[in-house]
């Protein structure tokens, strides 16, 4: 068994706080877990280490029983009494949370009272008048929940990308241990690299769908799994997340893997281009004229189709599907080097040497070094001072570090005129310049267009920093005339960046076909804050990906002597610019 980390252990401890809650009149006890929980997370020994030592309950927040709790997680991986509590409930009794207003209370109420397990059996007792007569609901409270069940419905199991990836992942390593599954592969908008999912995908091949269903239930792969047609089963993980299994035989599993993997609209597109060939895709595979052609792998659907093979991440619509060779997109591998990092200078977690090994030690040639500017406060940003500080501190680790190359930067921020926050002085003792917006995020678009664009006209600005400022599923991003500001880039040469933080994800792909036209070059940035967050790169990729992008459309896939000489060439620019 792999040992429990502290943050497994805090997940289980929450939900254990959560089941309490929905039984038990005494808030003490509920909370009592809830403060274990916030306490196993904030340590910084290690917790194994830390049960062993037998000092567990000596740390504030956690105590005699939730103690124990711990140790039998840690030990055992799971807990008698959470096991308990999941077998009174069935596994969907927290979705009900989606439904605004709704809080654990009255959910064990509803379940106490009238058995209500899950969305669709609350939305037919409201719909009864049921929760009216409830004590402590009322009409205008069932009115209230009728609302809520629509928007928890709109909203339904959303999440991010690496989380799906996660889910995924795991599920799929479950089923390599079950005989009669011939290959298993993540299939759905997970597979398209969508930056927000609704579920997992995952096509099985197989020659006995109902032996390996039946071994899957067994096992306990997911909660709740159940066939929902011939080829089709479909269960939740613990998180609420969606997962749908798709069957198919060995022979037709790249059929199946094409069309589980869609989107609609490209399969449609398939089908229409395939038809003129005399193809079609159907449930049960491929099929030509009618008679059915077997396709093991999706690389011979496509051949066989007659089509050009386009990657997962392009088939959000069609269009690919009329090129005559299949697009050479970007991979990670193509990264030389990266620029947007951030250090203990600013609002970093890593030192500058520990982040130049760790870019060295992932095979870079070079990094950009870029930590905030002095209007940033909240993030630590640099006066001139510090800035000129860090310079003496990179200068002083170039040996240590070589043959990794490092250019000094900054991520100045865009001030609410457009001006940026640093004078042409500092400015020129830079190699690069991050340009982001910060403040002021709700500016009229109009404003914020000219915003952008006057920063865009500061010759010293290489890199124009997570164009919309949006963080997914929780902010949207401010608003610009898109056009303007892509042409004035492309005209200026400013490269955009693809900021790859998964939770930014900023430029959306979405804008990459219609700035590429424009003349806009992108750079592939982590925004790393952190060793770990130079992951972000992979992420980045998939954007990049997503857009069409090749390898030569993206600054980071150039050479170290190239890179530098298009900073140099800038700068020579900058300095003989006319600034008055
Ligand atoms: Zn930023
Ligand atoms: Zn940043």
């Amino acid at each position: 068994m792999i040992a429990m980390d502290k943050w497994q252990v805090a997940r289980l401890l929450e939900e254990i706080s959560r089941y309490i809650e929905l039984s038990e009149p005494n808030p003490f006890k509920a909370r009592a877990f809830e403060r274990a929980a916030r306490a196993v997370e904030g340590l910084e020994t290690d917790l194994a280490k830390l049960a062993k030592s037998g000092e567990l309950t000596k740390t504030s927040g956690i105590g005699k029983a939730t103690g124990a709790i711990i140790e039998e997680l840690l030990q055992t991986g799971t807990s008698k009494y959470l096991e308990e509590l999941r077998a009174q409930y069935p596994p969907g009794i927290f979705e009900l949370l989606r439904v605004p207003k709704l809080g654990l209370k009255k959910i064990g109420i509803l379940h106490s009272e009238l058995g209500i397990g899950n969305l669709d059996e609350l939305e037919a007792a409201a719909r009864e008048g049921k929760l009216a007569k409830l004590k402590g609901f009322g009409a205008k409270t069932q009115e209230m929940v009728l609302a809520g069940i629509k928007f928890a419905r709109q909203r339904e199991s959303r999440f991010l990308l690496p989380t799906g990836i996660e889910v995924a992942e795991s599920v799929r390593e479950q089923l390599a241990g079950i005989a009669g599954i011939e290959d298993a592969e993540i299939a759905g908008s997970i597979r398209r690299r969508l930056e927000v999912v609704q579920n997992v995908n995952i096509v099985i091949a197989t020659k006995s769908t109902e032996k390996v269903l039946a071994a899957m239930q067994k096992r306990g792969i997911v909660e709740g799994l159940e066939s929902i047609d011939e080829r089709t089963a479909k269960g939740m993980t613990r998180g609420d997340i969606v997962v749908l299994f798709h069957f198919a035989a060995p022979d037709d599993f790249g059929t199946a893997l094409l069309r589980a993997t869609g989107s609609t609209e490209f399969i449609d597109a398939f089908n229409t281009r395939a038809a003129k060939n005399g193809y079609e895709l159907r449930e049960d595979g491929l099929h030509h004229n009618g008679r059915h052609v077997k396709t093991p792998t999706e690389e011979d659907a496509f051949e066989k189709a007659g089509l050009t093979f386009v990657d997962p991440e392009r088939r959000e619509d069609g269009s690919d599907l009329a090129l005559k060779k299949r697009r050479k997109l970007v991979e990670l591998h193509d990264l030389r080097g990266t620029f947007h990092v951030h250090t203990t200078f600013s609002d970093g977690r890593n030192s500058v040497l520990e982040m130049l090994s760790a870019a060295r030690e992932r095979d870079f040639d070079y990094v950009g070094l870029s930590d905030h500017s002095p209007t940033a406060s909240y993030a630590g940003g640099l006066s001139v001072e510090r800035l000129k500080e860090q310079h003496a501190e990179i200068d002083s680790h170039r040996e240590t570090v070589a043959p990794l190359r490092v250019f000094r930067g900054t991520e100045a921020d865009i001030l609410g005129d457009g001006s940026i926050d640093y004078d042409d002085k500092t400015l020129a003792k830079l190699d690069f310049v991050i340009a982001s917006v910060h403040s002021k995020f709700n500016m009229p678009k109009d404003e914020m267009t000219e915003r952008i664009l006057n920063a865009l006209d500061n010759p010293y600005v290489t890199f124009l920093g997570h164009l919309t400022g949006r963080l997914l599923l929780s902010r949207e991003g401010y608003t610009m005339d898109y056009e303007r500001v892509f042409e004035k880039a492309g005209a200026r040469g400013v490269m955009i960046e693809i900021n790859g933080n998964p939770n930014r994800l900023d430029l959306d792909w979405r804008h990459v076909k219609r700035a590429l036209a424009l003349g806009v070059r992108f750079s592939i940035n982590p925004d790393a804050h952190s060793i770990r967050e130079y992951g972000a790169l992979l992420t980045g990729t998939w954007v990049a990906r997503k857009g069409g992008l090749s390898p030569k459309e993206i600054f980071n896939t150039q050479p170290v002597d190239a890179i530098e000489a298009y900073f140099a060439a800038r700068k020579e620019a900058a300095r003989n610019a006319d600034r008055r």
